[in-house]
């Protein structure tokens, strides 16, 4: 399985004190990703998504209200649950604002469907972008999940620092973007158990978000590395990982695009493969 995040070369302490320093977002660039409609499978809740136009000038449906954490059995995700040529972007992160700038760009552009799980340690670039993520949130183009506020190795850390990193990064979610990132939990650098999954579960993040494809810029790279990885891995029914980290991926946008569009693969958010909703959370 590829792997993950762009800070994994990082132990906790040596992260907490770059953001301090703000020296992660000076050594570093990154960029965004695709999004598109996004529908509720459950017959009970409203939907939120439809199809993204790149020149829609309708109005985005209202947000529906955040719904109550709902904890449950956790279940691992690391690709669609059925035969499908549906894929997911999922963008973690967000340490380089150019990077996430060029996403917000993508989107709105191409009206490609992304799900994005940024860390609010990082809350000064994802901040600056919140007014335009909204129309795409509340379109359901773009999907927001949880990677916690400071990106820890869940492994290392204690039950109540979990839920502490878990919890903070849901307030600031919703305070920023509107919606809950329930039940989508991506543990930063995937490092994960049953036990951690079992905190996670117990907030309502009831989804531990893996990944069975990867662009391979959780380190930096080249555009040729990027599409040689990209080439590799997307594929039918997979949960592609990506970054907000390094800019190299957005100068390929379209290389990306014509690697989907030649395989016949449709971007989808999370919600729209599992039949989650941000109605429910
Ligand atoms: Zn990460």
């Amino acid at each position: 399985m590829p792997h993950s995040c762009d800070l994994g070369s990082l132990d906790r302490r040596d992260f907490l004190v770059l953001i301090a320093a703000g020296v992660v977002a000076a050594v570093s660039g990154c960029k965004k990703a695709p999004t598109g409609p996004v529908a509720s499978a459950d017959p009970l809740v409203p939907r939120i998504g439809g199809s993204a136009s790149t020149t829609s000038t309708t109005v985005p449906p209202p947000l529906p209200p955040i719904p109550r954490a709902q904890p449950g059995r956790a279940v691992v995700v690391s690709h669609a649950p059925y035969d499908t040529q549906q894929i997911a972007f999922t963008i973690d992160d967000g340490y380089c604002d150019e990077c996430v700038a060029g996403y917000v760009d993508f989107a709105e552009r191409t009206g490609f469907n992304l799900t994005l799980s940024p860390n609010g340690a990082f809350h000064d670039i994802w901040d600056t972008y919140a007014d335009r993520l909204q129309p795409l949130i509340r379109r359901g183009q773009v999907q927001i999940g949880n990677h916690t506020w400071s990106h820890p190795n869940l492994l290392m850390l204690s039950d109540s620092a979990i839920r502490r990193e878990i919890e903070r990064n849901e307030d600031w979610i919703q305070a920023t973007f509107g919606v809950t990132g329930r039940p989508w939990f991506r543990p930063p650098y995937g490092k994960r158990n049953s036990h951690t999954d079992g905190v996670a579960a117990g907030l309502g993040y009831t989804k531990i978000l893996m990944w069975n494809a990867s662009l391979g810029d959780a380190v930096l790279e080249t555009s040729d590395g990027l599409l040689g990885q990209a080439e590799k891995w997307i594929k039918a029914g997979a949960i592609v990982l990506g970054h907000a980290n390094h800019p190299t991926v957005i100068h390929v946008f379209d290389e990306l695009q014509a690697i989907i569009a030649e395989r016949g693969l449709e971007p989808v958010t999370l919600d729209m493969m599992f039949g989650t909703t941000r109605a429910y959370g």
